[in-house]
């Protein structure tokens, strides 16, 4: 009996599709993330149904059971606490068990958070990139911006509201300060709102820490951000002319490095050598 993954609210309890209430009624199981969160939910829409908790703890050792169960003839739902399950969520050990022991699970669609953000963000929704949660360290995430640098799509984050600011700082020092950035909150909630604007003004915007959910959106790389020079490299810049060297062999060794065009940062390293009064 089939594996279903149903998707389920990311804040509004009405965004539940009549399909996923009849496989929530109907199914022999529903393993959830967080079974007392789920249970809220199930109470609303009075389905009564066993609860088993599978969250990235336990996922692994849940596995086995949980394809013991399918092969007796079971129907297991899969939930989250919100949204698709298995997307920054747990569940993709299971899925790829269930494949492999040829089980194709089924998906239930509903919300997920990225996609509400994207649609309703104004930026392109042709070409898009979503990378989940950044990595928590400043270097791990700013290595991560640096390989996104010349990205063209659409780059969408989650990210835990206290650590916006930080995030959004990083953002603005690789990508330099005029790169678009959406800030999606609490998307189907009572505060649900939508901030845009170039990074620059969203490290102030969101100097103190935002209440509630969060996504970040970045726009992509067009042809002009990626001639733009980012303050970390203007600080490498300087720093090299400052040791001593020659403006044309500062622009030629960064233009080597990063790929960036050599007159424009020639031009930069003019003005850094002699600033205007
Ligand atoms: N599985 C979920 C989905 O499909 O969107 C994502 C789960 S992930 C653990 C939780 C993160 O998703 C939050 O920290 C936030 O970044 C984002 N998120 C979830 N609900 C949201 C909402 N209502 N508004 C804005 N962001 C939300």
């Amino acid at each position: 009996m089939p594996l279903y993954l149903v998707f389920t609210p990311i804040g509004n309890l009405e965004d539940i599709t009549l399909r996923a209430l009849r496989v929530l009624k109907e199914a022999d199981i529903i393993a959830a993330e967080d079974t007392r969160h789920t249970r809220k939910l199930l109470e609303h829409y009075q389905i009564q149904r066993p609860l088993i908790s599978l969250h990235e703890h336990n996922e692994t050792a849940r596995i086995q059971g949980l394809l013991a169960r399918l092969t007796s003839g079971e129907s297991i739902a899969l939930v989250s606490d919100a949204g698709a399950p298995t997307i920054s969520d747990p569940g993709y050990q299971l899925v790829r068990a269930a494949i492999q022991a040829g089980f194709q699970p089924i998906p239930i669609p509903g919300p997920s958070a990225f996609l509400a953000a994207l649609t309703a963000s104004g930026l392109p929704t042709d070409r898009f990139l979503f990378l989940g949660f950044p990595p928590r360290k400043r270097k791990a995430r700013r290595e991560l911006l640096v390989s996104l640098q010349k990205e063209p799509g659409v780059l969408i984050f989650y990210e835990s509201p206290r650590r916006v600011p930080a995030f959004l700082t990083d953002i603005l020092e690789v990508f330099g300060a005029n790169r678009m950035v959406v800030i999606a909150r609490e998307l189907t909630k009572l505060h649900e709102s939508f901030w845009r604007g170039p990074v620059e003004e969203a490290v102030h915007a969101f100097a103190e820490p935002p209440r509630g959910e969060i996504v970040v959106l970045i726009e992509g790389a067009t042809e002009t951000s990626l001639q733009q020079i980012a303050p970390a490299v203007e600080q490498v810049l300087a720093g090299l002319l400052a040791g001593g060297m020659s403006v044309s062999e500062t622009a030629r060794l960064i233009a080597d490095i990063t790929g960036l065009p050599r007159r424009e940062l020639y031009q930069r390293a003019l003005q850094l050598e002699n600033p205007s009064p």
